[in-house]
């Protein structure tokens, strides 16, 4: 393991090549330390002000994501799935024409994959496993210190991190070594990696980078930074509110705008842990009852809310009438909301719309997480479905959210 002083050097040399922002060199406001959270965290070494540009991070790696739920496309540009779409003779990779193939970066995965023995021929190499573990493959064209700083992440080691490259043996022959490699930086990916947003209104395959300073910042369910990607990939972060001087300075790693439940679980999911921060520990969530389910007395217009929520198993109470309604019961009651969701067509605006309107917010306060996201999603379809552009919809939906938007961001993100 890399000492602290071996990891900051790492580190500033990684960014070292991008210190330059808009022209001006900046000098870092923070230092990597021992968090009191367990294992390394970065720190504020002056008073940092909102806005402020903490730091400019590039991927070590990235490419697709590794669920098996995700949608193929080219490994190249992310389109995806089409009739014109081929695999790679040379290395079974998806890809969507002749242009994808004849860039440097399928050159690189060629190279690799193709220098491997197949087991079987191309037709038969499941192209959807050489896929999720693609960003790992990547992992081999890094050089000894970049590989140093991927290792120094936190990693979860455990199976069935790294599964993925154990399967691809039945169809390729590769060296233990970069076995070993390649399934080191899945657990460094599946520990660390972030999500990339797509361009607005973009519909591609879902793709991760391996960002190794944004992966020391540890979580917190009320973080002072967010970061935004730009179309090279590089991620800036930046402070959202005042941090003093040898305060953490933190990420969060969920969705911002899920209730405790679904974060909690994801984060336990994903991460690994059961997150205790103060907000996860108040049952309003700071006021904005993200989580708040109705009331299960018909006549009462009440909100209930986790008595505990930091208890998994808590029993959940009214905030009008008092009752009390055990764990298993609204548990039952997320299911099935999770289930209606699952039914929903995103993509239909009139359908979004009716389900918001009309069904959803019978069963469920306005403040619950279901209905913002539904009200996000609404914008995003209104705002740039073809003949919906600046509709008068869109400009009373916009009025809406942004009242109850600005209420969760000022309590979440600035009390
Ligand atoms: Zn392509
Ligand atoms: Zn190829
Ligand atoms: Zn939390
Ligand atoms: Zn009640």
């Amino acid at each position: 393991m890399l000492s602290l002083e071996q990891l900051s050097q790492i580190v500033k040399e990684h960014l070292g090549l991008y210190m330059l922002i808009e022209g001006t060199q900046y000098t870092s406001k923070w230092i990597i330390s021992e968090s009191a959270l367990g294992g390394r965290g970065i720190f504020a070494t002056e008073d940092i002000m909102p806005g402020d540009v903490l730091f400019v991070d590039h991927p070590l790696i990235r490419g697709p994501r590794s669920g098996t739920t995700i949608q193929r496309g080219c490994t190249i540009c992310n389109k995806l799935d089409g009739d014109e779409f081929f695999k790679c003779p040379k290395c079974g990779l998806l890809l969507c024409s002749e242009q994808c193939q004849n860039t440097n970066r399928h050159g690189d995965d060629c190279d690799i994959i193709g220098g491997w023995t197949k087991k079987v021929p191309t037709e038969e190499i499941d192209d959807t496993l050489l896929s999720r573990a693609l960003t790992a493959i990547r992992s081999l064209l890094l050089n000894e210190e970049q590989k140093q700083l991927m290792l120094s992440l936190v990693a979860h080691m455990e199976p069935p991190h790294g599964s993925e490259i154990t399967r691809l043996k039945k169809y390729f022959d590769f060296s233990d070594e970069d076995e070993q490699m390649m399934i080191l930086a899945c657990c460094a990916l599946d520990a660390n990696a972030f999500q990339i947003a797509s361009p607005f209104g973009v519909k591609e395959m879902s793709t991760r980078g391996l960002y190794p300073v944004a992966a020391l910042m540890n979580h917190s369910c009320v973080s002072n930074t967010r970061y935004t990607f730009n179309s090279d990939l590089q991620m800036t972060v930046k402070a959202v509110k005042p941090i003093r001087s040898g305060s953490e300075i933190f990420t969060c790693y969920s969705g911002i705008l899920w209730g405790t439940p679904a974060r909690r679980t994801y984060l336990y999911k994903t991460k690994h842990f059961l997150c205790k921060c103060e907000r996860c520990a108040d049952p309003t969530e700071r006021g904005t009852l993200l989580a708040a389910l109705k009331c299960f007395v018909t006549e009462c217009p009440g909100s209930m809310l986790p008595v505990e929520p930091l208890k998994l198993s808590t029993r959940w109470r009214c905030l009008e009438c008092g009752l009390f309604v055990p764990n298993k019961n609204i548990c039952a009651v997320q299911g099935a909301l999770g289930s209606l969701m699952g039914t929903l067509d995103f993509d239909n605006v009139n359908e979004l719309e009716y389900f918001l309107l009309r069904r959803i917010i019978k069963f469920i306060p306005k403040t619950n997480q279901i209905v913002v996201d539904l009200q996000c999603r609404l914008i995003w379809e209104l705002g740039e479905s073809e003949g919906l552009r600046w509709h008068d919809k869109f400009r009373t939906y916009i009025g809406t959210v942004n009242t109850c938007h600005a209420y969760i961001f000022f309590n979440v993100y600035l009390l």
